[in-house]
């Protein structure tokens, strides 16, 4: 009996009508006919899951019955599906078919059994399986067959170059590839612990962008007296990776937190030396205690350059590489990693990255005796890779991006990089990280005067329909989420002018705690005058609001209205009777002049992880078994957030992904770990 190619609903339409013809047993897929031989003779095999494991039916044919079955439920729970096993074989026995009564108590291990032998049945009938998987009939249509068999684009690997295009073999016992954060910590980390180390970058110069850098109990923290140590950021540690629901890598962070103090104080050092200056941002205050964190995250800044929270990472990368050179290193730009090359087939080592000079095309081989480091950055750019792991936020933005790859993107708001490391280790065989999807950093919120750096506006926030929408007590990631959410992507924040005197003193954006840069924190009046400048304002709410809500309904301009009169009662009575705002920080909106704004979406920055990677920062296989010689380092390093980047540990990714992890990479690389 030759196996027949046909569709899943042929299958199921043959099914039900053989079911309906046969009154002896129930037939799927069927039992003998007494025409003649029903079965091809053998000894079939097939598995279904129970209730803890795979429970495995073997079931031996001839031409027209079954003659054995074998049921092993080994894995499942010993006196209940274990001990059923023979009793199910013997059922199906009986009952030549495998629509048995099954045995009470033991209901999953039975469905297993039911499941495997009907494959047995239908394989020994000559109905091919694979073919039941093709969905020939669903057309256009997705079917989770489909989902499982799909292959990306990106996921193919291209044609090896050949050794006779490569035109200069340059050999290092180390090579890291890119020029951002990660990898010049890297690169200067690993030179200074003893390796021979060079770095290579499609970039045209180093780069990074932003400047907060989270760190925990360094030797400045200690200085200024901050106690923050790995034992008093516990509750701030716990509290994300609950957020991250525990999908992150926990022995990854502990690596970071654990030698967060060593790996700044090395950097302060690196970047002192050069002459910068470091700085720590102020905390972030959350009146119900859950997302407070602590004078972490530390930024660098210049003479001419004070304004460290946002620029001062493209200082301490030109730092980094200056270091680096004054101590014999060398750095080549322009140069574009293309394939990693894996002994023993792809089976082996990694010994070498193919990298093409962009000025004339030509391959250079970057052959390393000990380790090749990937730091090239994330994968925003890269349309397909964002659709495939990032849906949610593919969705949000992908109207927003240029889809453009620029190796050389700094300070942008629409993608970074197109995920050239992911690829090539996709195409030697490196797994994908386990969380799904890559989480991104995403900030926002609904406008209006923050508390701090990292707030949302606490002040009501509203939606299109004049209707409060949340908590606003929250920081601007989750209110930046939040926005996403709503209808239109767009919030309204409405405050009195009396709200500037809720603080004694506000946080500047860039402000340092010792004040050292020279940016100053803002009086009640500073803000106000700030208002004036940047928001709309009006002398009575109703004014204000049919400005705001200019193009939408009398209705939602009512709601509005109705909404912020409901906000300042609670305000007055302690209690927020529709999102428990803390009382703290729920103030009337009822003298004027009043100010609003308008938002519209959220803020793009970075989308996270990548191949899955283990806490030293080895590139594993679908196994976890580290691939010999590849590390990552950075943004792309594997599963070391989850769910989303939440900046309730302000400046963790060039703190822990882009200092700790790459320091540790480097001090392991240099001492002789390989
Ligand atoms: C506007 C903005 C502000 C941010 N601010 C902060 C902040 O303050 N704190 C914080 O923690 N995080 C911040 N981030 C997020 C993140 O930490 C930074 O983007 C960080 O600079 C990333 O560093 P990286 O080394 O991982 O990657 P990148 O800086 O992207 O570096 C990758 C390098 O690899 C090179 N490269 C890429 N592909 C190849 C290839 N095929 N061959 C050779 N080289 C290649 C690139 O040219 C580049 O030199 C911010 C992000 C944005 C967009």
């Amino acid at each position: 009996m030759s196996k027949e190619k046909i569709s899943r609903r042929q299958f199921l339409r043959g099914a039900a009508a053989a079911a309906v013809a046969a009154t002896a047993s129930a037939v799927f897929p069927g039992v003998a006919s007494a025409e003649g031989a029903v079965y091809k003779p053998g000894t079939y095999t097939a598995k279904a899951y129970g209730l803890w494991s795979d429970v495995t039916v073997t079931m031996t044919f001839d031409e027209t019955s079954i003659l054995d079955v074998v049921v092993d439920a080994s894995g499942e729970t010993e006196d209940i599906g274990g001990a059923a096993a023979p009793t199910l074989a013997q059922q199906i026995l009986d009952a030549q078919s495998s629509e048995i009564d099954g045995v009470s108590g033991a209901s999953s291990t039975s469905g297993a059994v039911r499941k495997a032998a009907a494959q047995c049945i239908a394989e020994a009938k000559g109905v091919d399986l694979a073919a039941l998987t093709e969905d020939a009939d669903d057309g256009e249509l997705m079917t989770w067959q489909k989902k499982e068999k799909e292959k990306w684009a990106f996921e193919i690997a291209p044609d090896p170059i050949p050794d006779s295009e490569i035109s200069e073999v340059i050999t290092h016992d180390v090579i890291v590839i890119g020029a951002g954060m990660s990898g010049l910590c890297c690169a200067v980390s690993a030179q200074h612990f003893g390796a021979d180390v060079m770095l290579f970058s499609a970039s045209s110069i180093p780069y990074a962008r932003g400047g907060s850098n989270h760190a925990i109990g360094s030797k400045y923290q200690k200085k200024l007296g901050v106690e923050y140590t790995p034992d008093t950021a516990r509750k701030m540690v716990k509290v994300e990776q609950i957020s991250g629901t525990y999908h992150m890598n926990k022995q990854t962070w502990a690596n970071w937190v654990n030698n967060s103090a060593e790996s700044m104080d090395f950097m302060i050092d690196v970047m002192e030396g050069q002459g910068l200056h470091v700085g720590l941002e102020a905390p972030y205050y959350d009146p119900d205690d859950i997302i407070t964190t602590y004078p972490a995250s530390h930024n660098f800044y210049s003479d001419t350059m004070p304004f460290g929270v946002f620029f001062g990472a493209p200082l301490c990368a030109q730092a980094y590489a200056d270091h680096f050179t004054q101590h014999g290193g060398e750095i080549m730009y322009n140069v574009t990693a293309k394939q990693l090359v894996r002994e023993d087939n792809n089976t082996g080592r990694v010994s070498a990255v193919i990298a093409q000079r962009q000025s004339d095309g030509a391959y250079i081989k970057f052959v390393a005796n000990k380790a090749i480091v990937m730091a090239t950055g994330d994968f925003s750019t890269n349309r397909d890779m964002m659709a495939k792991y990032s849906p949610w936020v593919y969705e949000h933005f992908k109207n927003k991006f240029t889809w453009e790859t620029n190796y050389d993107n700094q300070f942008v708001y629409s993608g970074l990089m197109p995920g050239d490391g992911q690829r090539m280790g996709l195409w030697i065989g490196a797994a994908w990280q386990r969380t799904f999807p890559n989480p991104c950093a995403i900030n926002g919120g609904a406008g209006g005067p923050a508390h701090a750096v990292i707030s949302n506006f606490w002040g009501i926030n509203l939606d299109i329909n004049g209707r409060r929408f949340m908590n606003e007590c929250t920081n601007f990631a989750y209110a930046g989420m939040a926005v996403l959410d709503l209808p239109e992507e767009t919030a309204f924040a409405v405050w009195s002018q009396d709200y500037a005197y809720t603080e004694e003193v506000w946080d500047a954006l860039g402000a340092v705690t010792d004040g050292g840069n020279g940016i100053k924190e803002s009086t009640p009046e500073d803000m106000i005058a700030s208002w004036d400048q940047s928001y709309k304002k009006a002398d009575t709410l109703e004014e204000l609001i049919d400005i705001l809500y200019d193009g939408y309904s009398d209705e939602a301009k009512k709601t509005a209205l109705e909404s912020i009169a409901n906000y300042t009662k609670y305000a007055k009575n302690g209690y927020d009777e529709e999102f428990q705002v803390n009382p703290e920080v729920l103030h009337p909106i009822e003298n004027g002049p009043f100010y609003g704004t308008k938002t519209v979406g959220s803020t793009f920055l970075a989308v996270f992880g990548g191949l899955r990677t283990n806490d030293k920062c080895q590139v594993c296989d679908e196994n976890d078994k580290p691939i010999e010689g590849l590390y990552n380092v950075g943004t792309m390093i594997g599963d070391f957030y989850s769910n989303s980047y939440n900046f309730v540990l302000p400046g963790q990714n060039l703190g822990a992904c882009c200092c700790t992890l790459p320091y540790l990479v480097g001090k392991r690389l240099g001492q002789g770990e390989e």
